[in-house]
């Protein structure tokens, strides 16, 4: 996703780890909010070049997404970089890393909060706080950020029904949900207890068994993306909206977890004009960053306050849907026009 770029990057920090003698690194792209949070990608790159230019995408798509929630945070991402000649590390070699890692968080003193990403977990995050406090998610503190991008994902898909159909109920209404991990999976529970009709699809068979359990009707990926639906919600990979599938989408709506849902920027208006409404993804998939935002608060993680302020994800939407309604553009472009409108103090 391009996103436009008020800021420049703060700060990029590049270290080869003195253990494992991997690269990690870290960028922020801004603190103008506060503290840049954005999760720890733990993935495979050719050379450094390619590591870096995906960190600091990452972490200015995070300078959107914080401030288009309207949280009190900046934009960062940190990245390990695994060597094409040794995918994955023995549990030595990844706590060596993860170490290494932590040390260039805390080099940045506070400016860059870390998170799990793709490739990290829960567990990785317990061994990064072993070298520095500047880590979120810890379960001590906000624990596993899924379960409230799900619940983020579900008030979004309300949101965007009632702006297609005039109502966000859920019953009888005929759903795909593309990918059943820990988002889409639990999505599909919440949209099966509010009575909706769901087709689901992933590309591992063991979750038909969650598909029978939700009385849901199983489909191949595609098919699925492209079923008679009222909306899709993809929760699996990015680039699921492109070329070949957009025109042979049959849905009104569509809504999901999925990061970077378009190829590229310019089928939103292709998907416009075949009448179906996109909710972008960045706002429908903010609850997990929300979630972990109450952990920060003075008063400390609380499972009430983080449930109250994730809802406001339907209000952010309802506010861009609008916004692109009375300009006439795309609900893209609102959310970004409201993220460059909060970074500059609005
Ligand atoms: P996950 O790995 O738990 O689940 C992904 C699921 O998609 C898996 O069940 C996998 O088998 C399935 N899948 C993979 N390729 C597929 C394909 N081509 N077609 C259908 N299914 C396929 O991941 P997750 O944490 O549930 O995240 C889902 C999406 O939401 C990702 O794009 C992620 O970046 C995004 N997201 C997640 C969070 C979070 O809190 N976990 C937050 C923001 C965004």
């Amino acid at each position: 996703m391009d996103y436009p770029e008020p800021l420049a990057h703060e700060s990029l920090l590049v270290r080869r780890g003195r253990r494992s003698g991997l690269f990690t690194m870290v960028a922020v792209h801004s603190t103008a909010r506060g503290p840049a949070l954005g999760g720890c990608r733990m993935w495979t790159y050719d050379d450094a070049r390619a590591a870096v230019r995906d960190v600091l995408r990452l972490s200015r798509a995070m300078t959107f997404k914080a401030a288009v929630a309207g949280l009190p945070l900046g934009g960062g991402k940190g990245v390990i970089m695994l060597r094409p000649d040794e995918p994955t590390l023995s549990p030595e070699r990844r706590r060596a890393v993860l170490e290494d890692f932590g040390d260039t968080v805390d080099a940045l003193g506070g400016d860059y909060l870390t998170a799990e990403d793709v490739g990290t977990g829960e567990p990785d995050m317990e061994v990064i706080s072993s070298r520095t406090k500047f880590v979120t998610g810890l379960a001590s503190g906000s624990g596993d950020p899924s379960p409230w991008t799900a619940i983020g994902c579900e008030v979004a898909v309300r949101a965007t029904l009632e702006r297609v159909f005039g109502s966000e109920d859920v019953s009888g209404r005929r759903i795909a949900v593309i990918g059943l991990g820990s988002v889409g999976g639990r999505l599909a529970e919440m949209l099966h207890e509010g009575g909706a009709e769901l087709v689901v699809a992933d590309v591992d068979q063991s979750k038909r068994e969650l598909a029978q359990r939700l009385d849901a009707q199983w489909a191949d990926p595609l098919s699925a993306l492209t079923a008679d639906v009222d909306l899709i919600a993809p929760c699996a990979l990015g680039g699921v909206l492109n070329d070949d599938t957009v025109p042979a989408l049959r849905c009104k709506a569509i809504a999901g977890a999925a990061n970077n849902q378009l190829a590229d920027d310019s089928l939103e208006a292709q998907i416009a004009a075949r009448g179906i409404l996109w909710a972008p993804d960045f706002v429908c998939n903010a609850g997990g960053i929300i979630n972990i935002c109450v952990e920060l608060e003075p008063e400390g993680y609380d499972s009430a306050r983080a449930d109250h302020n994730v809802r406001v994800v339907g209000d952010t939407l309802r506010t861009i849907f609008d916004s692109a309604a009375a300009s006439n553009t795309t609900p893209l472009a609102a959310a970004l026009e409201l993220g460059r409108e909060r970074l500059q103090g609005g």
